[in-house]
């Protein structure tokens, strides 16, 4: 039975799915370079670590939940050389919303050293991160899924197996894409009806109830943007990586797409001018007077 779970990157999304896995009885060792975090996640119940290799030692399971592939790589491989911690047969999962190549890549260095890997990320925000109701999306061995089944379980209300290793990066890629390239239609076609003379509230309700609807006209445009609240918890730095990991899986995979292309420039256009810190439903800003 694996009880000891090592959680490394306690942001925004992090924290509260170790808040979740204490609920749920696993014991915790978090880590963040961030001492604010360290201090948070210690006063919710896990232990505090002082380092990511101390996080990992002794863990049946260790996850990462990190800005970035990279990042996720450097932590494991790197100097902070968690993979040299971990206990013989270790799981690892990686629920950050890293690029598929980075996953194949970081799988293929730790499986000769009998360790494994399974990439999980997430979608629902931080609403559904603290409600524990995050859908997941897993890839890799269905034995090592199995494995992890109770962990996933605790932050999660549904959890897909998408195939192999790295799979379930690149459908979070996909699912950033289209959400994103939703949002900036959302706005724009706001932005278009009310420099008409349309009531932005009424846009978005015909939308609501027609063909246009999608998750921007039914949920941020009237709880971040309409009321320019834009407090969604999710960075548009954030957001730009997806879609370019969206884009560049394109490329790689010798696809022609217009629109993923063009969504992959405004985005980062976007973090341009306002800086990755901003909150994604701020793009409504760039695009309002681009
Ligand atoms: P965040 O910036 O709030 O948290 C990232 C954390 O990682 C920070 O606390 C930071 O201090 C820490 N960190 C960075 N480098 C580190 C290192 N080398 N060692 C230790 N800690 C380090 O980001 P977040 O919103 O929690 O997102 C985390 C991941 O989840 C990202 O890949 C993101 O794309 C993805 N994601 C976010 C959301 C969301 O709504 N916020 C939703 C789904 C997926």
């Amino acid at each position: 039975e694996l009880t000891v779970v090592g959680f490394i990157g306690l942001g925004r999304m992090g924290l509260p799915m170790v808040e979740n896995l204490l609920k749920s009885g696993f014991s915790v060792q978090g880590f963040d370079q961030s001492e604010a975090a360290r201090a948070e996640v210690a006063a919710a119940g896990a232990t505090a670590c002082s380092s990511a290799k101390e996080a990992a030692r002794g863990a049946d399971v260790v996850i990462t939940m990190l800005p970035n592939g990279s990042i996720v790589r450097d932590v494991l491989l790197g100097e902070a050389g968690v993979a040299d911690a971990l206990s013989p047969g270790a799981i690892i999962v990686d629920m950050s919303s890293s690029a598929p190549t980075d996953t194949t890549y970081l799988s293929e260095q730790l499986q000769p050293r009998g360790f494994r890997l399974v990439d999980a990320p997430v979608s629902g925000g931080r609403k559904r991160a603290v409600d524990g109701t995050l859908t997941i999306m897993a890839g890799g061995e269905p034995t090592v899924i199995d494995a992890i089944q109770p962990v996933l379980e605790a932050m999660s209300a549904k959890i897909f197996r998408t195939g192999k290793i790295g799979s379930g990066h690149a459908m979070k890629a996909i699912n950033n894409y289209v959400s994103g390239a939703g949002m900036v239609a959302a706005m724009e076609g706001v932005i278009l009806g009310e420099t008409f003379g349309l009531a932005p509230e009424v846009i978005v309700d015909v939308l609501n109830v027609s063909t246009g609807r999608n998750n921007t006209t039914e949920v941020k445009m009237k709880q971040f943007v309409l009321n320019r609240d834009f407090g969604s918890g999710f960075a548009l730095g954030l957001m730009a990586k997806d879609i370019g990991i969206a884009n560049d899986l394109a490329e790689a995979l010798n696809l022609q797409m217009g629109s993923l292309a063009e969504t992959s420039v405004r985005w980062k256009a976007a973090q341009d001018r306002l800086g990755p810190d901003a909150d994604h439903t701020e793009i409504y800003r760039f695009l309002a007077d681009s």
